[in-house]
């Protein structure tokens, strides 16, 4: 394994997900939901299957039936107008969206600035791409249970190295969704230095305080703005694997010059299906948020009477805690030793920061499971 990868192992997913198996433990950790999005969307993979659609080498760019969907999504949701031949591009994930985007507008020594604690394949892509992090950290507030954003110390981060901002928000796994103002002050800093933004929205629809605004929509974002979306978190098919980036003509050729040496193109009959998902009405993305949102709050009340710390996630379907109240104070330790006292998996926010003692206490548990299983999950973490 070569120096640039050494240093980050096996994703933590994948070790408590295995971990969760081993035990037979209730898996709070990796973020995926245990009930399957809509049955018609199901039927509309097989309907694609069944029909040969897809099952041979789909487009480069992606089949223009999801280009189109794409498209009128951003349309429809956000004002934002995309021309679906050139503008969008369908990817295998948005983790390959991430990586492509990165490999392809990085030279060897780029600085990327990405809010800490920040999603665990940003690191090792930007590390790919011979790139060199520079986090800013989300700073914790106890008194309000919030992650907070410091303008001042984003804009002390940018050098003249600095060649993009690798956002996220709705934001894992603090659950941070950044305000009009921010995501405004950002926009101004990135038009002002010259910066490409790199925006993962991939949450978009998850949002149960506030509103999501895509940042692509702001004044002189247009042209310097990726961004980066996911079937698998909005429509409860993570498996699937159909992610997309809509940006410019220009950047959107640029991350497929980078897409098209890493898997050429994605599984051809689910895109005909997410295209269907895609128009979806509205009543379906209430009540994804209605559910998620009494989720949050049956796991955050049950994590705080078992004596933790709860940050409230405005949006996301993860809520992160602080486990110092409960007489811990290394993440990595309590979630390793979980499953032997409690059976219940869950994640160290350590993983996701740079400085890796400002994570230490934090631990973050995932909440897109059946109302039972975060029942039964929460009996368990009283007993601790
Ligand atoms: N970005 C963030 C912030 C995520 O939490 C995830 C997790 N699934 C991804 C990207 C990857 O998405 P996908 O499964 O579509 O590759
Ligand atoms: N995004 C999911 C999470 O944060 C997991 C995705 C993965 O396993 N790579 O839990």
């Amino acid at each position: 394994l070569n120096r640039r990868l050494a240093e980050f192992g096996t994703t933590i997913f994948a070790e408590m997900s295995a971990l969760a198996v081993r035990t037979g433990s209730i898996n709070l950790g990796q973020g995926f939901p245990d009930t399957d999005g809509p049955e018609e969307i199901r039927e509309a993979a097989v309907r694609a299957l069944r029909a040969g659609h897809g099952n041979q080498y789909p487009p480069g760019p992606g089949v223009p039936e999801l280009r189109t969907a794409i498209a009128d999504h951003q349309q429809r949701r956000y004002g934002l107008a995309l021309d679906p031949d050139t503008e969008v591009l369908v990817t295998a994930g948005a983790t390959e969206a991430i990586a492509a985007a990165l490999l392809a507008l990085l030279e060897p020594g780029d600085e990327v600035i990405a809010l800490e604690p920040y999603y665990d394949s940003y690191a090792a892509c930007i590390a790919m791409a011979g790139g060199s992090r520079v986090p800013v950290t989300l700073h914790p507030d106890a008194a309000t249970g919030t992650y907070r954003l410091d303008l001042d110390e984003l804009r002390a981060a940018v050098t003249p190295r600095t060649r993009l901002i690798l956002l996220n928000t709705p934001h894992n796994p603090t659950g941070t969704v950044l305000t009009r103002e921010e995501l405004g002050a950002i926009a101004a800093l990135a038009c002002e230095r010259d910066l490409l933004v790199v925006t993962d929205e991939v949450y978009e629809h998850l949002v149960f305080e506030g509103e999501h605004l895509p940042l692509a929509g702001f004044p002189g974002m247009r042209e310097r703005t990726v961004t980066i979306g996911s079937a698998g978190k909005t429509y409860s098919f993570t498996g699937w694997k159909v992610g997309w980036v809509t940006a410019s003509p220009e950047l959107v050729t640029a991350v497929r010059s980078a897409k098209q040496f890493l898997t050429y193109v994605s599984a051809g009959p689910f895109q005909y299906a997410v295209a269907e998902a895609l128009r979806l009405p509205d009543s379906y993305y209430e009540g994804l948020r209605a559910d998620l949102r009494a989720k949050r709050d049956l796991l955050s009340g049950g994590l705080s009477e078992a004596g933790f710390e709860v940050y409230r996630p405005s949006g996301t379907y993860f809520v992160t805690t602080d486990i110092r109240p409960l007489g811990e104070s290394d993440g990595f330790a309590f979630c390793r030793a979980l499953p032997e006292r409690c059976g219940v998996v869950a994640i160290p926010n350590a993983v996701f920061y740079d400085h890796r003692e400002q994570g230490a206490p934090f631990v973050r548990f995932a909440f897109c499971k059946r109302a039972d299983v975060l029942a039964d999950a929460v009996s368990r973490l009283k007993r601790l």
